[in-house]
């Protein structure tokens, strides 16, 4: 079974040729945006590390037990290390229960692996503990990590790692690889495209989901309707956070406003000129142009900012309803 994986064909190049050469390191690091394909790779190369039959050096069956347990991560040497929720914190904890559990033999593997999932999300003391490992790596063991970013990663733990860097494909070769590989059709893999901003991994999950993508479309369409309304409006809109527990939530809205930002900074920059524009809600161009109209790029360029910045707060322990009122407090009313 080929990886399948066009997006990334030289990543997986330069995996087998690691396997191939019987080079591979003890530790690799999958770095890149959410959705860019980061795990599914980690995937397919610890499938190709234990297949009981594959077809050549390299390769995968991707039909044997090892490689079935794998890809549902399952397998009994395969550990996963990651937050509890997306945005949350891995802690030393789930380091130290991994460094035990790699301590022992393999269970059936020719390697016991650990898979460190958004490994920026790991505080210091988590991080300094798998330094440990990574320096001083216990016998058929291979450690992989994803993280979206390097810079939140101690530089001892990347200058250890094999660094491969994911990035998003072209929105033309992507749209290709929906409508070849996933069957979709020309028009849905081109707006599933931009909605995925060339992450192929997001994309997929896009084809697979549709409510997701409808989801994405609505709260996009709910910021834009944020901006015609007045201040007392938008304070309502906040009280939806007054609860801790919708941290998650409000990530997720933050993220759509700054794509939608990003786009009305590309219309209120380039215009219509360009039918090329790489926006992300192609669907709502025609309510985003007569937007982009009424502020100057400027406007849109510090609204993007903060709207950034608060991606940091809310990391830290912040009021999200607080937060929301002051992000929102930024933005022109364009009534
Ligand atoms: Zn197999």
């Amino acid at each position: 079974m080929s990886w399948n994986i066009a997006a990334h064909d030289w990543a997986v190049q330069i995996l087998q040729n690691h396997m191939r050469s019987g080079n591979t390191r003890h530790a690799y690091l999958f770095v890149g945006p959410q959705g860019i394909g980061r795990r599914t790779i980690s995937l397919r190369f610890i499938q190709a590390l234990n297949c009981l039959n594959p077809p050549a050096v390299g390769e995968f069956c991707g039909e044997c037990r090892v490689c079935r347990q794998i890809s549902q991560m399952q397998h009994p040497d395969l550990f996963i290390g990651e937050a509890e929720t997306p945005g949350g914190t891995l802690k030393i904890d789930t380091v130290r229960e991994i460094q035990h559990s790699l301590s022992l033999q393999p269970y059936e593997a020719r390697w016991r692996v650990a898979l460190l999932l958004r490994f920026e999300e790991a505080n210091q003391n988590a991080q300094n503990a798998l330094l440990k490992t990574l320096e001083e790596p216990p016998e058929n063991v291979k450690m992989i990590l994803t993280a979206s970013m390097e810079n939140a990663l101690l530089p001892t733990i990347i200058s250890r790692c094999e660094v491969i860097r994911l990035r998003p494909m072209p929105l033309a070769d992507l749209q290709k690889v929906l409508v070849d590989e996933w069957n979709a059709d020309e028009e849905h893999a081109w707006r599933i495209a931009h909605l995925a901003a060339g992450r192929v991994g997001f994309a997929v999950n896009l084809l697979q989901n549709t409510e997701k993508a409808d989801a994405i479309l609505d709260t996009a369409r709910e910021g834009l309707e944020l901006l015609m309304q007045n201040t007392r409006q938008r304070f309502r809109f906040a009280e939806n956070f007054k609860d801790v527990r919708k941290r998650a939530d409000l990530r997720n809205i933050i993220q759509i406003w700054q794509s939608l930002f990003r786009d009305l900074l590309l219309l209120s920059t380039n215009g219509d000129a360009s039918s090329e524009l790489p926006l992300t809600f192609v669907d709502l161009k025609f309510d985003l142009l007569e937007m982009a109209g009424k502020v100057s790029s400027e406007r849109f360029l510090f609204v993007l900012n903060q709207i950034n910045h608060s991606m940091d707060y809310l990391d830290a322990n912040v009021n999200l309803q607080l937060l929301t009122e002051n992000l929102l407090l930024d933005w022109p009313s364009l009534k």
